[in-house]
């Protein structure tokens, strides 16, 4: 049995970065980290924009200027104004160059032909100035920053049509239990609904790792090694639910020695999630999680989700840990460390009721685990505890 940090050390040390791959169209890239530093290939603005609806000036000492035309965005003409002289302008369309500043309409009155201004216009006032955001050959976006639907929206106003990411991996998630049916079927005594795969699948969406499989085995040895051979062969991680404790029927551990997967270690000083096996086979990442549905939730973001960050070249690659003020009082009972489902907000933290393992109600409620060292017996009300946050 390893420690919590040992099994952490050991993910983080045998995972590696996925190769690169190009997206495109880019809106494809949501939630994809960059394999490349993007520089800007333009100007952003690529001219001197207005910022408002109202008149292009190019200054003088009076307040009464001589309109002389008119610039909609996206027009492409040009004026030459003298000193005295305006035009008509909308937001988003180029400011002349002759022109020194923009006043809104709000402050002017007059006619087609000739304005009076209200109040000071200073020299470049409601001009965007070229290339303000970025200039040419900037840097846009460094490697390593992951896109979001603003980065997308970005990179897309400087044209860019697709980007260079890491690949994200194939996952196979296997649940194993003859005692597992499916939400729709009847519920003869002595089975379950299944919950654990398509629980970890939306914990996969969650987190957009999209390309994703789910298989189901019976607490048979050799349909688990026959199955499991060929996900490890097609996936870049398999995730395995069940079957990895010590029973009669728990096959998963055998068959991944059959199929000489390397046992990097199983079973960690922990409570929930004991019996969690991590291994690889090539470049394939084998986690076999315990079957009850709370202790397999909880590996996953402990530890699944460092492989899946790592793999990925996400920056953070464990879930934030913040300090909070306890709501409530817990007594741990086990020596292992451990980690309670617990509701986190503004600085404050509530245990909730229903730790056990094979209970989902109190994760249902949860946002956040509260971490007790082996060594802490007690929490107690405003106790300062160490808050893990769950993604939503
Ligand atoms: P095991 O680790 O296979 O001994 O399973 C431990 C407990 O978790 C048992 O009560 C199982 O019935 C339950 N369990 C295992 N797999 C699943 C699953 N996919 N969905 C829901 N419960 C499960
Ligand atoms: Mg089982």
């Amino acid at each position: 049995m390893i420690s919590i940090d040992h099994a952490i050390r050991t993910i983080k040390k045998h995972t590696h970065v996925l190769a690169q791959e190009t997206i495109k169209p880019i809106e494809k890239a949501n939630g994809y980290i960059l394999s490349q530093t993007i520089y800007a290939p333009i100007d952003m603005p690529p001219f001197r924009q207005s910022a408002m609806d109202g008149y292009a000036l190019r200054l003088h000492d009076a307040l009464s200027y001589t309109l002389i035309g008119e610039v909609q965005a996206g027009d492409p003409k040009a004026f030459s104004l003298k000193k005295g002289e305006a035009v008509r302008i909308f937001t988003g369309a180029p400011v002349p160059d002759s022109a020194n500043a923009v006043i809104m309409q709000e402050r002017v009155k007059g006619n087609r032909l000739k304005i009076e201004i209200e109040g000071d216009v200073n020299e470049g006032d409601n001009v965007r100035p070229l290339g303000e955001q970025i200039k040419a050959g900037e840097i846009a976006l460094q490697k390593g920053a992951q896109l979001n639907p603003a980065g997308i929206g970005y990179l897309l106003s400087l044209g860019i049509g697709h980007v260079s990411v890491y690949k994200k991996p194939s996952i196979a998630i296997v649940s194993t239990g003859n005692e597992l049916v499916d939400p729709g079927t009847e519920l003869v005594h002595g089975k379950i609904y299944e919950s654990n795969s398509k629980m970890l699948l939306s914990a996969l969406y969650s987190l957009k790792f999209y390309d994703v499989t789910l298989e189901r085995v019976k607490d048979d040895f050799d349909e688990t090694r026959k199955s499991l051979k060929q996900l490890i062969s097609n996936n870049d991680m398999v995730i395995i639910t069940g079957g990895i404790s010590v029973g009669d029927y728990d096959f998963v551990g055998r068959a991944l020695n059959e199929l000489q997967v390397e046992t990097l270690f199983y079973k960690v000083n922990q409570k929930p999630g004991k019996p969690l096996l991590y291994g690889k086979k090539e470049h394939t990442s084998i986690f076999a999680l315990p079957g009850n549905p709370a202790a397999a939730l909880t590996c996953f973001y402990l530890y699944v989700y460092i492989a899946l960050s790592g793999m990925t070249n996400y920056t953070s690659d464990e879930l934030p840990r913040v300090k909070s003020k306890s709501l409530s009082e817990f007594e741990k009972k086990a020596d292992r460390p451990q980690f309670l489902k617990a509701r986190y907000k503004n600085g404050e933290v509530e245990i909730l009721d229903g730790q056990n393992s094979s209970m989902l109600q109190s994760f249902a409620l949860a946002n956040a685990l509260v971490f007790m060292p082996e060594d802490l017996k007690i929490i107690k009300v405003g106790d300062s505890v160490e808050t893990i946050v769950l993604p939503v």
